[in-house]
């Protein structure tokens, strides 16, 4: 008996039956685009293996105006067929199935050539679409049948036709960006016309035994977005027009609330799906921050959906669902919501990975197979650079020691899951820990390590991490100045005037842990709901509260410092940034950038502005809590250098400056692969 029986139960879509109702959603990873077809094939092969029910691959574009991005993958062509035959050939052979997103971006597309309902610019593009006239709404929608045709073609299983996250076809829904006075627009019959005569034709087009999946925005998170009985509308004339599945869309890329970031609570929109089963007949899934087959299993054991979508998931772990029907989900990497190697990536132009997976993307190229001979392997640091070595090393078959002087593992994870709206973090340090035991590493922990304990291993590695950076300013030893470790420990008293110093992604993290008191609200959903202004669409349009956000009290009134003269918070992630940002602006806290620190007293921090150190200030304050940035811990490494003993540095030992948990990783895996 399975700890998943929903998860796992077969989904008869009647001319086919998925093995389990789990769907890969669809991701920008940038694999397609490289037109490494093998490497791509690789990609989606590893994620069949690993057991899922259905993939999604990536949006393709139907045509040139409609492509993301100049340059974006499309479906027009006799060689596109051919190259995605690659795909589909290799998934099948793996025992997968695989539907191609069709993506129009609409308005959203990043190029001067795109093309919308009417002419208005998104707030989140620099271009400006043209109007389609009759003709040209007639060929968009050819051109999707004619990408959904040519899928079938190359082998597919089926189609997800892109109908929510604001992209064209949501596009058309609304009165928010559909200002048409034709049979295109005007009342919600004329709106939806476009949507559903895509899907009627590709219908038509593809015949019966053919999966067409249509994404559905259900709470669009936009003034004048749709209400719920029109989603309900929607979604009965979707099932009439021929889609085989309905699939969640949440909330505009446009929208100013976060939808997938860790600090949204697990599955927090399952009841937005689960309002409308039992309105249609064909399957639905349900989407966003499901990340572990109990949450999953929940999510449709309590008649939220009939399937869940998880992206993000599958790029931590490709055999997600193969670990959980052998009753290893313990064994799951999780994936931990942070977006830094996936959407930050994609949003850089940078290829997609992931911060606990470095091999997602890149699984032709970083194989982590067994060693040509097994070493003995000596790693100071259980941080993440350490732990992703020796975890690395071990599946390799080295045979692993590592020390750490703290008695438990994790390092800085530890200070960050202490962070409201990094909760996930804890489950990220009990998997390493799960994973040490079942690889055979030998741990010892509150062991500091030094240059003797070392002789004798083949392979020495120094992830020491890094010690706080010592900022230097006059009356920093005073009693009411802190550092950022003995407030995220919990080992500082802080008053309720509060100057942080030091603007970094641990400033923030900080501020958020000082203005936060009592349950985070990312385990509290209708807490976090009324934090950022979510209610239910059948009250209010598109699911936002008349009144806005509506924040708890901060617990303490915070300024948040930093010397350089740039909008504090601009080097944070860079598809997460602006909610920590918009977060403690919620709360309050006063932002000040362009200072220079003169000293510290009883009063608090005094500052001035400029190189001419101007306008003398007091920052009133109880506490101040120094977050000045890190340097390198790197005395062992000298110490053994000295010596004339060889070892590798990584991490934080090794670059300090704005290290963070993806490179370290990263760096720790490689090491480790090429050992
Ligand atoms: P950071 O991003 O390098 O920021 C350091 C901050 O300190 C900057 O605001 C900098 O701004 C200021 N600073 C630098 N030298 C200073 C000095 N001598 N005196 C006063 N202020 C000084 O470092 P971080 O915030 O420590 O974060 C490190 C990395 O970890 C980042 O990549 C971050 O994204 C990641 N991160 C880690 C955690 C965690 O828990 N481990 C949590 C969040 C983020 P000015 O120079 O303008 O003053
Ligand atoms: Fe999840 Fe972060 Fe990996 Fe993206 S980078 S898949 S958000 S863990």
């Amino acid at each position: 008996m399975t700890d998943y029986p929903h998860l796992l139960a077969p989904l008869d879509l009647g001319f086919v039956t998925l093995k389990n109702r789990v769907l890969m959603g669809s991701m920008h990873t940038g694999l397609e685009e490289t037109r490494d077809w093998n490497r791509v094939a690789e990609f989606y092969a590893e994620r069949a293996r690993g057991g899922v029910g259905l993939m999604v691959t990536g949006g393709i574009g139907p045509n040139l105006e409609g492509s993301v991005l100049p340059g974006a993958s499309m479906m027009t062509s006799a060689d596109d067929v051919k190259n995605h035959a690659v795909i589909t050939d290799r998934v099948h052979r793996a025992d997968g199935r695989i539907a191609m997103q069709i993506l129009h971006a609409g308005r959203y597309a990043y190029g001067p050539k795109c093309v919308a309902p009417s002419p208005i610019k998104s707030p989140i593009s620099p271009f400006a679409p043209a109007e389609l006239d009759e003709d040209g709404i007639e060929k968009q929608i050819a051109d999707i049948v004619n990408a959904a045709v040519l899928a079938q073609q190359a082998g597919y299983d089926g189609v997800e036709i892109m109908g929510s996250e604001g992209y064209f076809l949501n596009q058309f829904l609304v009165t928010h960006t559909n200002r048409r006075t034709d049979r295109w627009g005007g009342s919600y019959e004329n709106r939806m016309r476009l949507p559903l005569e895509v899907v009627r034709r590709t219908r038509q087009a593809v015949g019966s035994d053919f999966i067409i999946i249509y994404r559905l925005s259900m709470i669009d998170l936009v003034p004048d977005g749709s209400t719920h009985d029109e989603v309900v509308q929607l979604a009965q004339a979707m099932e009439k027009a021929g889609a085989t599945i309905l699939n969640t869309g949440i909330g505009w890329h446009e929208a100013r609330i976060p939808t997938i970031a860790t600090s949204v609570p697990r599955a927090a929109f399952a009841w937005v799906t689960k309002k409308l089963m039992g309105k249609v007949g064909i399957p639905i899934i349900t989407s966003n921050r499901i990340n572990t087959p109990e949450v999953a299993e929940e999510v449709l054991a309590t008649g939220c959906a009939d399937m869940v979508s998880m992206a993000r998931p599958m790029l931590a772990d490709a055999h997600f669902v193969a670990k959980a029907a052998v009753g290893r989900g313990a064994t799951i990497a999780p994936c931990i919501a942070c977006n830094q190697a996936c959407l930050d990536h994609t949003f850089s132009g940078k290829l997609t990975s992931c911060l606990v997976n470095p091999t997602a993307c890149h699984e032709t190229e970083l194989v982590i197979g067994k060693a040509g001979r097994a070493k003995t392997v000596a790693i100071v640091g259980a941080g993440p650079a350490g732990l992703s070595t020796a975890l690395t090393a071990a599946q390799r078959g080295h045979k692993v020691t590592l020390f750490d002087k703290a008695d438990e593992i994790g390092g800085q994870l530890n200070m960050a899951k202490n962070v409201p709206g990094k909760e996930e973090f804890r489950g990220f340090v009990d998997w390493y820990a799960t994973m040490l035991a079942e690889a055979g590493i030998t741990v010892r922990l509150g062991t500091e390590a030094g240059a003797d304990d070392l002789a004798g291993y083949d392979e020495i590695v120094i992830a020491t991490g890094v010690l706080p950076r010592d900022p230097r300013i006059p009356g920093q030893d005073g009693p009411n100045v802190v550092n950022y470790i003995d407030v995220l420990r919990g080992r500082a008293a802080v008053g309720k005037r509060v100057a942080v110093i030091g603007a970094g992604g641990i400033g923030f993290d900080v501020s958020e842990f000082l203005v936060q008191e009592g349950v985070s609200p990312t385990l509290d959903l209708p807490e976090w709901m009324k934090e950022w202004g979510v209610t239910d669409p059948a009250e209010h349009r598109a699911g936002l509260a008349p009144d806005g956000p509506q924040p708890q009290a901060p617990a303490r009134q915070v300024t948040l410092l930093q010397r350089k003269s740039e909008p504090l918070g601009k080097r944070l992630g860079k598809t997460t940034g602006w909610i920590h940002r918009a977060a403690l602006r919620m709360k309050g806290v006063e932002f000040v950038g362009g200072v220079n620190y003169e000293r510290i007293d009883e009063t608090g921090l005094h500052i001035s502005f400029g190189e001419a150190r101007e306008n003398p200030k007091l920052i009133e304050a109880d506490t101040v809590v120094l977050c000045a940035g890190q340097v390198s811990e790197r005395s062992l490494a000298d110490a053994l250098i000295a010596r004339g003993i060889g070892c590798h540095v990584i991490g934080g030992a090794d670059v300090a400056a704005e290290l963070d948990a993806k490179r370290a990783i990263d760096q720790g895996t490689r090491l480790a692969a090429a050992m």
